[in-house]
């Protein structure tokens, strides 16, 4: 048996006990019973987004996230198309590096990481160029932690009557999206991000209207968000192999979500996590490379401390021999690491987080002597 320890990491994230069970039954693709429950999914994932079946619907596709957005970068974004990408991370280059290998035509609109995409300018770069018929961007940004305002960009979008591509991985779930309300055409997340599934496949939210416009425009056969959607909303059945184990976990943990109280509930809980993790990080001599004002509330990039000799695979070991996993940074300018606080993680995980922390430091200080 290896080690136990609690993820501190934006997904996959520690799962409840209750979740991992689910995956101890084997199911059948084409069985009624089994369909059913992705049909349930379906619906309570439209509930959450806070859009009503008549305009909205959902599509779950295999494999992890990136999967989800090549998906609808590849499938939606026509010949004749073109496409904005704002960027202010990995992932939203991600999307650029999707649209070279499938040949797709895109702006890069790029921002610093610790800058969030301006809405302002996102309306200008539209009103100038009339060739651009999509716009996408990333919500929560994993790389640094922020969270960018995909409201006021959607708003920009919307009124310059182009379709809006929202990469939510790491936020849908864990903050309130009122998916219609901010013009989202497509949504996408995963199972093992805020909603605390496992991985394996990724959903999309469409709205009905842009989806039907996508008919036949997918240049992937697997990745035809479309051709799944046709097959997917006869009856619950997937058009290739679906991973049974993991859509299984995925209703228990939609269950439990709502059990917390919903996504409002959750997002406090993961706001309190958060705000705990940085007041204390401060006393212990990490600063946030965030600020407080745009930090979002599922991860927190940390600089180095100064006046001690730091390295992280050390810190992280020390950390994991107690019981949590943290993670590198992704930033190539700065040396940072990073601390989720997604998952089944509470108060008292933040509190021994610190404490580990703290005897770490001391113990550096020690050697410092
Ligand atoms: C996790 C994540 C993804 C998807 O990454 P995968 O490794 O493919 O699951 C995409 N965008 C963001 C913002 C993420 O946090």
């Amino acid at each position: 048996m290896i080690n136990q320890y609690k993820l501190l990491t934006p997904g996959p994230l520690t799962t409840s006990d209750t979740v991992k069970q689910e995956m101890l039954v084997d199911r059948c693709t084409w069985d009624d019973d089994y369909k059913a429950i992705t049909q349930k999914i379906r619906k309570q994932l439209l509930m959450l987004a806070n859009v009503s079946e008549e305009d909205y619907t959902t599509v779950l596709m295999q494999g992890s996230g990136t999967f989800g957005v090549e998906s609808v970068l590849t499938s939606v974004v026509g010949e004749e198309d073109k496409i904005l990408i704002c960027s202010n991370g990995a992932y939203g280059e991600r999307m650029v590096d999707i649209c070279r290998h499938s040949k797709i035509s895109y702006v890069h609109y790029e921002q610093t990481y610790d800058c969030m995409p301006d809405a302002e300018k996102i309306a200008d770069i539209l009103a100038r160029d009339q060739s651009i018929t999509h716009v996408s961007m990333v919500h929560s940004e994993t790389t640094s932690g922020i969270l960018n305002d995909i409201q006021s960009v959607g708003k920009v979008v919307k009124a310059a009557g182009r379709t809006f591509i929202v990469d939510a991985m790491s936020s849908f779930g864990g903050v309130e999206i009122p998916v219609a309300d901010w013009g989202i055409d497509f949504l996408i997340s995963s199972a093992n991000k805020c909603i605390q599934g496992v991985p394996g496949f990724s959903f999309i939210i469409c709205k009905k209207s842009k989806l039907m416009e996508s008919k036949g425009k997918a240049r992937s056969l697997s990745l035809d968000l479309y051709a799944q959607w046709e097959c997917m909303n006869k009856d619950g059945k997937w058009r290739f192999t679906s991973p049974t184990h993991v859509v299984l976990a995925f209703s228990k943990a939609i269950d439990e979500l709502l059990e917390e109280g919903g996504i409002a509930a959750r997002s406090k809980r993961y706001y309190a996590n958060n705000r705990l993790l940085i007041e204390k990080m401060k006393t212990l001599g990490f600063d946030t490379y965030i600020d407080q004002a745009h930090q979002g509330p599922i991860i927190t990039t940390f600089f180095y401390p100064e006046g001690v000799s730091f390295q992280f695979d050390e810190f992280y070991h020390y950390i994991k021999e107690r019981g949590y996993a943290i993670y590198p940074g992704k930033l190539t300018d700065v040396d940072t690491f990073r601390v989720g606080n997604i998952g089944e993680i509470y108060q008292e995980d933040i509190e021994k987080l610190i404490g580990i922390i703290s005897d770490f430091m001391d113990m550096k200080k020690e050697t410092n002597k």
